[in-house]
């Protein structure tokens, strides 16, 4: 098992920001409780809708920086690194993340993601984690690194022209979007546990 290299995107693929960005954005007042779907999706939605482009990106600083220790990892991906390590299957995080918010507080994003993977101990049981600055930096690494496989909450990104062809990719897709792709998804870290077992 050991030419294998599984590379795993880091924001909404291991972690599951669920109600994170609603509670802050109550609590920041940019919304009121009128909103019934609390998804990340649905906030931002609401955000451009009423003209506040510049409210959902002040939003994504203070989630992705002041606020990163409450979310939490998806059910069960830490069971599926856990898994990778047994079976000699290497594992690399690769994220692609500026290195400080567009707008609003200059919180080092990088370093706060490494705390909340140390938090979580993930750092101990990958056996690579980048973070790079660019989409184009992303699948740089992808390459650079040998991923033979690569899992992506982002069809658009799996997708680009020059994603390394030698990883096959899958989408990370928890709320069974509606996207047509050629991908395979895996809609729980539970589904990608199944597939490391039949392999
Ligand atoms: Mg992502």
């Amino acid at each position: 098992m050991n030419d294998i290299l599984i590379g795993i995107d880091f924001d909404n693929t291991i972690v599951c920001y669920d109600s994170v960005f609603y509670e802050v954005a109550v609590e920041r007042k940019m919304i009121g409780c009128e909103l019934q779907c609390r998804s990340k999706e649905q906030v931002r939605d609401y955000l451009r809708g009423i003209g506040r482009e510049d409210q959902w990106t002040l939003l994504q600083g203070y989630v992705y920086g002041a606020c990163m220790s409450r979310a939490n990892p998806f059910p069960s991906v830490i069971d599926f690194f856990k898994l990778c390590r047994e079976k000699r299957i290497f594992t690399a995080i690769v994220s692609h993340k500026t290195l400080f918010p567009f707008n609003g507080p200059k919180y080092d994003l990088h370093r706060v993601a490494r705390q909340w993977l140390e938090d979580q101990q993930i750092d101990r049981i990958v056996a690579q984690i980048h973070f790079e600055p660019t989409r184009k930096d992303k699948l740089h690494r992808i390459s650079q690194i040998g991923c033979t496989h690569f899992i992506d909450d982002l069809p658009d990104f799996l997708a680009e022209t020059d994603f390394p062809k030698a990883a096959e990719r899958f989408h990370f897709d928890p709320n069974f979007s509606e996207f047509k792709h050629q991908f395979r998804r895996l809609h729980s870290w539970a589904e990608a546990i199944e597939w490391i077992i039949s392999l």
